[in-house]
């Protein structure tokens, strides 16, 4: 072991603190984080050793921060598409409430947003025919998405007061341009996400591909459906989905945050005992989650799979203080 590499635990701990206590605790911390930083650059200093090829880590302290370390086992890259779509009301499962008979809005009894029952008093009209008042109930249970009236108006015979929907199940239409929808078939599996927010995201299957093509888009139609117990999918929302067409077995692949870019080459970090060693890979296929690693490493080989920017780091804050 040469002199450098016993040093290098200090820093990852400073590292590691750092990391930890910012995220626990932002303002106190910032200035402890710069003492580690003085402290780093003072033990750097004092040594000036070549640009290292690797570093150590002591195991605890690997648990500590999180490093996780897998050996390099075969995998499966998806062909995936990446499309958006919409959420829209099911169709059959919208009502339009109109009033019977033409005249003035006497009393409205639901706003947009109101969760309704089949049969509730929705509005009364003074009919002008009768001259006596009628209540408009609702056809369906369902959520008031529109309102389309104001107390003291005049309905008119068939005009749309209300709009009520059941979105307890809501269809998502992804919109599928070119050479794409030739891909997608009914079955595929969709993971859907609300845009910008991947973290929830729910899996459902393709239904069916409309026959038409959507003539403003040009773009085909694939549907699929999902439930809506909270009502959180609102109609008329874009979502992002991603549809799993196919998936190929590959010799060797690694989650995507195993690989880092260091000296303008892909590399993994190999753990040998306590010691971490950037390896350059020549990465192949790659889909959401993993990457293939076509030559650079071995089935059962141990890499970082996660955390692998602190190894990164930890090597690169060595090159830097080298330069001082
Ligand atoms: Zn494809």
């Amino acid at each position: 072991m040469n002199p450098h590499e016993t040093a290098l635990p200090l820093r990852l701990v400073a590292l590691a603190l750092a990391c930890l206590t910012l995220a626990a605790c932002v303002d106190q911390d910032v200035a402890n984080t710069h003492a580690h930083d003085e402290e780093r650059h003072a033990t750097r200093e004092t040594r000036g050793e070549q640009q290292p090829a690797g570093t150590v880590i002591p195991a605890a302290i690997a648990a500590r921060s999180g490093l996780r370390v897998v050996p390099a086992v075969a995998g499966v890259i998806a062909d995936e598409h990446e499309v958006q779509g919409l959420i829209t009301p099911v169709e059959g499962r919208v009502a339009r409430v109109t009033a019977r008979y033409p005249g003035p809005v006497r009393a409205l009894r639901a706003n947009v947003g109101d969760r309704v029952r089949a049969g509730q008093a929705l509005a009364t009209i003074h009919s002008n025919l009768s001259l006596t008042s009628y209540s408009v109930d609702a056809p369906i249970a369902g959520i008031v998405l529109a309102r389309n009236a104001s107390v003291g108006e005049l309905a008119g015979e068939g005009a749309p007061l209300f709009e009520i929907a059941d979105l307890s199940t809501v269809w998502v239409d992804l919109h599928v341009f070119g050479a794409d929808a030739a891909h997608l078939a009914p079955g595929h599996a969709v993971t859907v996400s609300r845009m910008g927010d991947e973290k929830r995201a729910i899996r459902t299957t393709i239904d069916r591909i409309l026959p038409g093509t959507a003539t403003a888009s040009q773009s085909t139609i694939a549907r699929a459906s999902l439930p809506n117990p909270d009502g959180l999918w609102r109609p008329g929302s874009a979502v992002q989905a991603r549809v799993t067409v196919d998936e190929t077995p590959v010799a060797l692949a690694v989650p995507l945050a195993a690989l880092q870019r260091m000296d303008d080459a892909d590399v993994v970090f190999v753990r040998e005992g306590e010691r971490y060693l950037p390896r350059k890979v020549t990465p192949g296929r790659r889909d959401a989650r993993n990457v293939e690693i076509v030559s650079g490493l071995r089935a059962g080989e141990r890499v970082v799979v996660e955390q692998s920017f602190l190894v990164k780091a930890d090597i690169e804050k060595a090159g830097a203080s080298h330069g001082h």
